[in-house]
């Protein structure tokens, strides 16, 4: 087989020890791969690079495609910036790849058939940083979910439960909340299972799905969500899994994905020979089965959980009565290597079996250009009076000067004009939703009409020369033939 080019870099702290050894564990394996060291880290942001890494790193990084990382220390102090947030912009790294098992009875933890990969949405959602402060009372947070971007998790996920021997999908959103932007995800996910019919898939509401998780973890096995619930998600499965400093984790992107330990560089243990290698070792099986070399990964990880059962445990997961031998590093790196050479499996923990031997190619996503019709407009003004009476004024305003009329107003999304919760707390912060005066309904649905988008900006206008404190609009639109915008509560 053809030798591979891969980038590695050796980190900080605890990083060139654990590296050194994934490398010996790697070699032992044969596995047909060459290496290209990059520096960055704390040596790189200290020589005055603010992202921890040299442009020509990325070069590097660029053309060899996998990238096999140790930890590094990012040093304290104000404008460093992260080198996985830089990474993972610069790449797309779209997918957070996350596993977290199990290791009873040789680790401790509650729930002993724990075998979960959570796979994380990584660039959108909640996450893409769009904030504003409109009033002096209410800051809002885009959410943005694309089709795209999801089509490309979602396949990711369902690709993934394919190459790591993987049975079941789970997709987890609230799409009962929102329905247009995780119902896109849940919708594409349940048409996306359909192309994998070996693979078993289920849908759960993120808040009952992540208690379920916390309560029978032994009946999930591959988790695909969006970015905010993947982050909470993977640290509690990753918590209750009780093995963080043995798990691996992965970013994925079509041009970079990068493998590397959960834990951080360690700097207190740093040169001691002490440190656990095993993340890195767990994330270098995941590289190799990413690049189509499962058959050498399951002989690694094979030999590697032989070696904790076998009781041979560095000082951080060394217990008495279960352990047999506290090992440094080097020494527990010899004892894996030994059972490499042996191609020993595990009696007790489940061995590893991936069975596919292909590497994972480009996830490819659809781009679409549908149809849109506008239909209306939600204006929101800061306002410091009463609904009844913006309604009303609002109403009067319009009457005889534009072709729209209110249909209603909101405040934090609830009915407040015309016939609105009186009750609710009104905030300074309202939404205004105009459509067609020639708009009806039909049982509760709006039957909108297009309007011209002139309408809009005479409309804008008007408020304006009234003395409103328009504060942002938002377009409202049948897109496809479907209303693309979410009807206020009692609306
Ligand atoms: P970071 O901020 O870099 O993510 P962190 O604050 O989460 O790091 P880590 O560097 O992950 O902290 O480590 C926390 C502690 O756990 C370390 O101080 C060390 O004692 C222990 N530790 C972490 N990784 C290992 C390892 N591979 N082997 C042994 N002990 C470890």
């Amino acid at each position: 087989m053809s030798e591979q080019t891969i980038t590695v870099s050796m980190g900080d702290g605890i990083g060139p020890e654990i590296m050194k050894s994934t490398l010996k564990i790697l070699e032992a394996a044969e596995v047909p791969l060459k290496y290209e060291f990059i520096d960055i880290g704390e040596k790189v942001y200290l020589e005055g690079y603010t992202s921890g890494i040299k442009p020509e790193a990325w070069e590097i990084l660029k053309k060899n495609k996998i990238f096999l990382k140790a930890p590094i220390t990012t040093p304290r102090g104000s404008g460093y910036k992260s080198l996985n947030v830089t990474i993972r912009k610069t790449f797309g790294l779209f997918a957070n790849v996350r596993p977290c098992i199990s290791y009873h009875p040789f680790i401790f933890t509650r729930h002993p058939d724990l075998d979960i990969v959570i796979i994380r949405e990584n660039e959108e959602d909640l996450y893409a940083g769009i904030e504003y402060q409109q009033t002096s009372e209410v800051v809002e947070c885009l959410k943005l979910v694309s089709y795209p971007g999801s089509e490309k998790i979602i396949r990711y996920a369902f690709e993934y439960a394919k190459a790591y021997n993987r049975k079941k999908v789970t997709c987890m959103v609230k799409d009962n909340i929102m329905k247009l932007s995780d119902g896109l995800f849940s919708k594409l996910f349940k048409e996306i299972a359909k192309e994998y019919p070996d693979i078993e898939s289920n849908s759960e509401i993120i808040d009952i799905g992540s208690a379920h998780l916390a309560d029978r973890p032994e009946n999930y096995d591959v988790v695909v969500t969006l970015n905010l619930y993947g982050d909470i998600i993977s640290d509690l499965v990753a918590q209750i899994a009780g093995s963080v400093g043995l798990a691996g984790s992965a970013n994925i992107g079509n041009q970079l994905s990068m493998f590397e330990a959960i834990h951080g560089s360690a700097p207190d243990i740093a040169g001691k020979n002490i440190a656990n290698p095993s993340g890195l070792i767990n994330a270098s099986c995941m590289m190799l089965v990413h690049m189509g070399l499962g058959s050498y990964a399951e002989i690694i990880q094979n030999a590697w959980l032989k070696t904790i059962e076998d009781g041979i445990h560095t000082a951080d997961i060394f217990r008495e009565g279960i352990s047999k031998k506290k090992v440094s590093t080097e020494e527990f790196t010899k004892e894996v290597i030994h059972r490499i050479k042996n191609k020993e499996k595990p009696q007790t923990l489940k061995p590893i079996s991936y069975k596919s031997n292909k590497a994972m190619g480009i996830i490819q996503a659809k781009r679409l250009n549908l149809k849109k019709e506008l239909v209306g407009v939600d204006i929101y003004l800061d306002y410091k009076g009463k609904a009844v009476e913006l309604g009303e004024n609002l109403t009067a305003l319009l009457k005889n000067q534009s072709n729209l009329k209110l249909r209603i107003i909101t405040n934090r999304g609830v009915k407040v004009y015309p016939e609105g919760i009186i009750d609710t707390f009104c905030s300074d912060h309202w939404r205004c939703r105009f459509v067609s005066k020639n708009s009806s309904e039909i049982e509760g649905e709006p039957i909108l009409p297009p309007i011209p988008k002139e309408e809009i900006l005479k409309l804008l206008s008007l408020l304006y020369e009234a003395g409103y404190d328009i504060i942002k609009t938002e377009n409202l639109y049948y897109i496809d033939g479907k209303r693309a915008f979410s009807l206020g509560q009692g609306e």
